[in-house]
């Protein structure tokens, strides 16, 4: 018998487990009496979105991350079962760009709902400070597959010869690119990964 090839796979956090964008809008919109909407979210950049500056965007993320909601997150249909799942066969890593100073926190959500599926590796972070893109971290972990909803990170994996999945979102929709599967959902993830086990 053929043995099942472990991959070393990584997992994108905001977006990709759970949800953000959405739930930042709401907290948005309720502090700027505003109605944005996730749907309308055409660009991946908040900056671009809300049309404000880099500064601006830090200090607003900055509050978000102390408001009830940000403990509180909800976690995207199915990412649970499907994480729970892939850890039997594979190799988990998880990726994410927010900024190393929310490492706590982050570890804190994650484990609550994760437990202890993969270590946590955060973009800029000082063990690690050469590593300027995900797909740079990506090479560097030795990752066979990624998965995000933000096409600049899976171009750069792409760049590096690192195939991936890309979550279906607003904000990503307005571009295909070949070595980069765009997925509907987990579901649609873990019959991706399934077929190629057997
Ligand atoms: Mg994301």
């Amino acid at each position: 018998m053929i043995p099942k090839k472990i991959l070393k796979i990584g997992i994108d956090l905001d977006d990709t487990l759970w949800d953000f964008q959405s739930v930042f809008l709401n907290f948005y919109n309720e502090k700027f009496k505003t109605k944005h909407n996730s749907k309308d979210f055409s660009f991946y950049s908040l900056e671009k979105f809300l049309n404000l500056s880099k500064e601006e965007v830090t200090l607003l993320l900055n509050e978000f991350e102390k408001h009830s909601s940000f403990m509180n997150l909800p976690l995207v249909n199915g990412s649970k079962k499907a994480i729970e799942k892939l850890k039997e066969n594979h190799k988990l890593f998880f990726i994410t760009a927010r900024p190393p100073k929310r490492k706590s926190s982050t570890k804190e959500f994650f484990s609550t709902h994760f437990g202890n599926a993969g270590k946590l590796y955060f973009l800029g972070d000082s063990s690690f400070p050469q590593l300027k893109n995900k797909g740079e971290v990506c090479k560097y972990l030795g990752i066979d597959l990624m998965i995000d909803d933000s096409l600049e990170n899976l171009k750069s994996c792409l760049s590096l010869g690192i195939p991936s999945f890309l979550i279906d979102r607003p904000w990503n929709n307005f571009e295909e690119i070949e070595g980069i599967k765009r997925v509907k959902n987990w579901e649609e993830i873990l019959n991706l990964i399934n077929k190629n086990e057997n």
